[in-house]
């Protein structure tokens, strides 16, 4: 007999692989919850610094023509050279991610006309820039910078108050900031100083890196700032470009440094800095920590900047059309600030921590919890969470001097209690009134800490 045959078996699910979710590109990053305290006290800054010295926000495009950045930053540079992120598009474009803000603000004065109005014209940025680098501590791939650029005059005022700016962004970051500041003249002046540098090293290429041969050919300005061994000493026995200045450099240069002395801005002459960008004439300037403290902290630059009166008319501008900027960068300054204590608190700090108890409570909830935002005041809450301890020892823990419930009973009744989180004192209010009793409970307790805080200051030490 032949056998029965089986019940058709339920066709087996197919076996889903759990591959591993692409983690992020190596030199990229995520910027958490917790760090926006920090970046927002930044922005802050920015934006405060930058309307007090008059200059106005501009937001520039991620991409932009590749040949933008060979023809301005220059094509022997390290960033054209070998780290610019460069694709053709399906259209046939070739188009690079900006690797820095100078070059797209030379295009944007010319492209909008800026020279129409009075000069200079003043810019400010806080971008995202990428450059293919080896990324390590301090050296991302995608990392922040915070750009100044005065366009359209040659006054050396403008030199000072963009170094002077770099500095007090650093000092409203809790951070205690040097400028390195060296003119690097016209490129008639400069040229001189390069042939007399290049016979200098000439005499000793047998003790050049292969690196160093190659900069010596190709861009020898760069071996001024290389840190290859033994090159600390061969420096120091360089041509020093100060001597070769042309008069009008050298003029505009004692003007940018009395301008600083001035100011009060903390700098020191360095001969040998050169910024690896080719649009640079006049002052160039690095910022640095004043006392590093770890030598990783030594070797990192937060920003830097310089003058660069010859890219405007390399675009086509027009002539004579000098220019001054500099960028801090961001991801450093954040770094540096950690370092120093000097970040905000990353924890929200809400005042009020609003509680509720059952389903209804819950809905009103939503509808008193939007009065409180509408009054600007910040509130914290718990929404997903149902017991009243719970939601207390949250309040608690964020600190909050004031909770106020919202239960069943009180849905009933068209009230609220508003509780003294210090004394654990309630209070029963009129739904309606909360948010106005809220705001004096506030001033009482701000007043009430205000008093404490004076008297911890004027115990007399032991
Ligand atoms: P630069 O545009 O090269 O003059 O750089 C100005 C500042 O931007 C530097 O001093 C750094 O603080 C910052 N910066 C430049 N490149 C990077 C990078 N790859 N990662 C993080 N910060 C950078």
């Amino acid at each position: 007999m032949p056998s029965k045959p089986s019940a058709p078996k339920a066709p087996k699910a197919p076996s889903v692989k759990k591959s591993k979710v692409p983690e992020t590109l190596r030199g990229f990053r995520d910027v958490l919850p917790d760090e926006q305290a920090a970046w927002e006290k930044m922005e802050d800054v920015m934006r405060s610094l930058s309307r007090a010295y008059g200059f106005g926000r501009i937001r520039l495009p991620a991409l932009e023509q590749t040949s933008l950045f060979e023809r301005g930053v220059g094509k022997e540079t390290d960033i054209v050279e070998k780290e610019m992120f460069t694709f053709t598009d399906q259209g046939g474009v070739r188009m690079t991610l900006r690797p820095e803000g100078t070059a797209s603000i030379a295009r944007a004065y010319i492209e909008h006309g800026m020279l129409n109005q009075p000069q200079p014209v003043k810019l400010w940025y806080s971008e995202t820039f990428f450059r293919h680098e080896r990324p390590q501590a301090g050296r991302y791939r995608q990392f922040s910078q915070f750009g100044l650029e005065a366009l359209g005059s040659e006054d050396p005022v403008l030199d000072a108050q963009v170094i002077l700016m770099c500095q007090r962004f650093c000092k409203d970051m809790g951070l205690d900031v040097t400028v390195q500041v060296n003119s690097l003249g016209v490129p008639s002046s400069r040229k001189a100083y390069v042939a007399e540098l290049v016979k200098y090293f000439k005499l000793h290429k047998k003790q050049l890196s292969e690196t160093d041969q190659k900069r010596l050919i190709r861009n020898p300005l760069r071996l001024l700032d290389s840190k290859e061994p033994g090159m600390e000493e061969l420096k120091a026995g360089a041509p020093q470009m100060i001597d070769y200045l042309d008069d009008e450099s050298k003029s505009h240069f004692m003007k940018v440094l009395e301008y600083l002395d001035e100011a009060e801005v903390p700098y020191v002459l360095n001969p040998f800095l050169v910024r690896g960008l080719d649009y640079y004439t006049k002052t160039v300037f690095e910022v640095a920590l004043t006392n590093p403290g770890t030598e990783e902290g030594a070797s990192m630059v937060l920003g830097g900047g310089g003058r660069y009166d010859g890219l405007i008319p390399l675009f086509g501008g027009r002539e004579n059309t000098a220019a001054v900027g500099a960028a801090m960068g961001l991801e450093r300054v954040l770094i540096a600030a950690k370092a120093a204590g000097t970040l905000p608190d990353p924890r929200r700090r809400s005042e009020v921590f609003f509680c509720q108890l059952g389903e209804a409570a819950r809905r009103k909830g939503l509808k008193a919890f939007e009065r409180f935002r509408e009054a600007g005041i910040d509130v914290a809450e718990a929404f997903s969470k149902g017991n009243l301890k719970a939601q207390l020892e949250i309040a608690d823990k964020l600190k909050a001097p004031i909770a106020i419930i919202l239960g069943q009973k009180e849905v009933l009744d068209g009230t609220i209690i508003i509780r003294d989180m210090e004394s654990g004192a309630q209070e029963i209010v009129d739904v309606e009134k909360v948010v106005g009793i809220v705001e004096k409970r506030l001033l009482e307790i701000r007043a009430r800490k205000a008093v404490a805080k004076e008297k911890v200051e004027v115990q007399p030490s032991v």
